[in-house]
């Protein structure tokens, strides 16, 4: 079965916001990045561009610009430094910059990501503590107030905007306002948000965020970027425990001579441009959350209808990714949904639950309603073909999503 489709009226004109299939028997990637990227971005990255060239000097420069308009800071306070690497290099690189090596850090963690950015903290010798939430409860501004109460060393908190590995969408305008009240300072790992969530400077006043360039940009993986308070920047100098993760180093070469310090991912950046262009034609930030958020009820709405359920209540779920239980019946069996799966076109992604059997769909990338009612079509004979007539989940998993409210 192909994933074909025809694009929605409104689209059919601007020939820029186009979704089209995947080109040759490619599958839609239904995982939070890297992810599904229309041809405009690929084909962008068919030429070649020199790292020292004031035209790609100047692409830089439009790139920080860009990110930097989407943040809602209109008094210029902040500044971008692109790092090159997956998203965790920019963690890892944002972390070592702005926690001083006296400072401590409340992790607040529900999930994967939370608990690498304490590895990460333990790597790099800074005291931390954390509030564990398991697999997906969300923390809350409160717990934030009385840890801080409890241990007056903490310097700053840090907090996953949507955690990927269950799809929640934290409470980060209830941690800011908890973090400020105690004065301490705030930084925030956007990876899987930004772009398509509001994270608006003027509300959540962080230190510094990051994200990546094959997130809700949707460009393709290569690197990621911080956006950080200049003061917070000139402050970092000489922190990082690593040469080449220097945000300082790195931000204050750029101001110097606009490159970046050492071989810039360069496809890559230019294939972020075309995609941060594609971003704004679709309006932005808010344009480009609708039709995720589009994109997630119509999956949401359509695996219930086949009897799946979401671990989450509809309050919790982010536009990003969401997880669903693997059903109860007998004849389910995951490794080869996922191949039945794929073998329709669409690539989906294992769950990271430990209570109960879970898997995946994300929402973000090259795909709109049409795509997401064949996700729903194939998920439906897959099920078929399986011998599944009914995908409700265990006893357990419907006892585990009640103890969220
Ligand atoms: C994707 C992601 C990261 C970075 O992961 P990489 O595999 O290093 O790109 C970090 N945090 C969150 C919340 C993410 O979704």
């Amino acid at each position: 079965m192909s994933a074909d489709k025809k694009l929605p009226a409104n689209m059919q004109d601007t020939a820029i916001v186009q979704i089209r299939p995947p080109q040759m028997g490619e599958a839609f990637l239904l995982t939070p990045g890297p992810l599904t990227t229309s041809y405009a971005t690929k084909h962008a990255m068919l030429k070649d561009w020199g790292s020292w060239d004031a035209d790609f000097r100047a692409l830089t420069a439009k790139m920080c610009q860009s990110l930097l308009a989407l943040t809602g800071d209109d008094e210029n306070i902040l500044d971008c430094v692109p790092m090159q690497g997956s998203g965790s290099f920019s963690v890892e690189a944002m972390l070592a910059a702005f926690v001083p090596r006296d400072g401590k850090v409340l992790v607040l963690s529900n999930g994967a990501y939370g608990k690498r950015i304490a590895q990460t903290l333990e790597y790099l010798n800074r005291d931390f503590s954390m509030i564990d939430k398991g697999d997906y409860m969300p923390p809350r501004g409160n717990e934030v107030t009385e840890a801080i109460k409890a241990d007056p060393s903490i310097s700053h908190v840090v907090i996953v905007h949507c955690e990927t590995s269950s799809g929640i969408l934290n409470p980060v305008q209830e941690i800011a306002d908890a973090v400020h009240a105690m004065g301490r300072k705030l930084l925030v790992d956007s990876m899987s948000a930004f772009g398509a969530v509001e994270l608006d400077y003027k509300k959540v006043k962080y230190v510094a965020m990051v994200s990546s360039a094959n997130k809700c940009i949707e460009g393709v993986p290569g690197f990621g970027f911080i956006i950080a308070r200049k003061s917070e920047l000139k402050a970092a100098k000489g922190r990082s425990h690593s040469l080449a993760l220097d945000v300082h180093a790195q931000w204050a070469h750029m101001v110097k001579t606009g490159q970046w310090r050492f071989t810039p991912p360069t496809h890559v950046v230019v294939a972020f441009l075309e995609s941060l262009r594609a971003h704004a034609v679709e309006g932005g930030v808010a344009g480009r959350g609708a039709r995720y958020t589009k994109n997630r009820d119509i999956v949401v709405a359509g695996l219930r209808e086949l009897g799946f359920e979401t671990l989450l209540k509809d309050e919790w779920l982010s536009p990003i990714i969401v997880t669903f239980f693997c059903p109860a019946h007998d004849k389910f069996d995951f490794n080869r949904f996922y191949n039945l799966m794929k073998d329709k076109g669409f690539i989906i992604y294992p769950g990271k639950l430990t209570v109960a059997d879970s898997f995946r769909i994300g929402c973000i990338g090259q795909m709109d309603e049409f795509v997401m009612h064949n996700v729903v079509k194939a998920a439906k004979q897959s099920l078929n073909e399986l011998g599944v007539d009914d995908a409700s989940p265990p006893d357990i998993a419907i006892k585990e999503r009640l103890k969220l409210y």
